[in-house]
């Protein structure tokens, strides 16, 4: 049977690491009728370098490498994305090659975010903390994300003051407390190792012509949204069309830099790798 290709009309995008020269723990690709963001997880900043011990090959390959395969996965329209997923997933953890503990609860993972094209209806999937934000005409944008790890209860801040060596200390135990809960069952599911969190993730379908707009993003990128409350949902569809990406990211970073110990806004990072894709159908 013929396929017919009905492609996304435009997809732009912007991929920014924490810091310039630093590796980018975030991965942006699309195909003709795809798009995918992947958020990196890391343990933070403190933490980072354990990844070192377990996996030879890092969190930026990570990233990379399941990304690759999770569009060439879905290029079949008839393979359903928590398939592609799964099936990305086993592949990239046959590219570690033997060489790395991909059962430590610090083997490289990432949230993941998708939408397809089809026929007649746009699929989506979403695991871990990542977002898909959908005009769908209406007054409010439908706002999809998979919130399982925001609500585990760990370790706070409390008092402590950013970069001070109770905060560092209280990051790496959050840090630690997270990565034991990926992937089991009372925890929250991920892409890392196991393919059959692809079957936990969050899956849809949506109607062709409820799908004007989209926002595909790293939790990083939609900090001016939620936490720092500038802008609502629409307002960053609007703003991410009519300047860009790139100055969701600029003004993101401005209203970062203007707290920067992280008082008004408590996060474990001041600044965090931000990746957004907007399409427009
Ligand atoms: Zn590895």
């Amino acid at each position: 049977m013929a396929r017919v290709r009905l492609n996304i009309v435009k997809v732009t995008g912007v991929s920014t690491p924490t810091r310039p020269f630093k590796e980018n723990e975030d991965w942006l690709g699309s195909g003709p009728d795809m798009v995918v963001v992947l958020g990196g997880c890391g343990a933070g900043d403190v933490v980072d370098r354990q990844v070192d011990q377990h996996c030879v090959h890092g969190l930026a390959w990570y990233v990379r490498t399941l990304g690759t395969a999770l569009l060439r996965s879905g290029a079949d329209p008839a393979t359903p994305l928590p398939d592609v997923l799964a099936t990305a997933v086993a592949e990239t953890a046959s590219a570690h090659q033997g060489r790395c503990d991909l059962r430590h609860p610090e083997t490289p993972a990432a949230t993941v975010v998708s939408l397809r094209q089809n026929r007649e209806t746009v699929e989506y999937l979403i695991l871990s903390d990542s977002m898909l934000v959908v005009d769908d005409g209406s007054e409010e944008p439908i706002v999809l994300t998979d919130d399982r790890a925001a609500r585990l209860s760990i370790d706070d801040y409390g008092d402590a003051e950013y970069g001070s060596a109770k905060f560092t200390e209280i990051a790496g135990r959050r840090a630690e407390q997270i990565s034991r809960m990926r992937n089991r069952p009372d925890g929250f599911p991920i892409a890392a190792s196991d393919p059959r969190a692809a079957y936990r993730a969050v899956a849809g379908q949506l109607s062709r012509s409820q799908a004007r707009r989209a926002i595909l993003a790293s939790d990083g990128a939609t900090r001016l949204v939620e936490p720092f409350g500038q802008l609502t949902w629409l307002g960053l569809l609007n703003l991410a069309e009519s300047h860009g990406p790139e100055e969701v990211v600029s003004r993101t970073r401005e209203v970062e830099r203007s707290d920067p110990m992280a008082v008004r806004w408590r996060r474990d990072r001041v600044h965090d790798d931000a990746t957004l894709a907007f399409c427009q159908f």
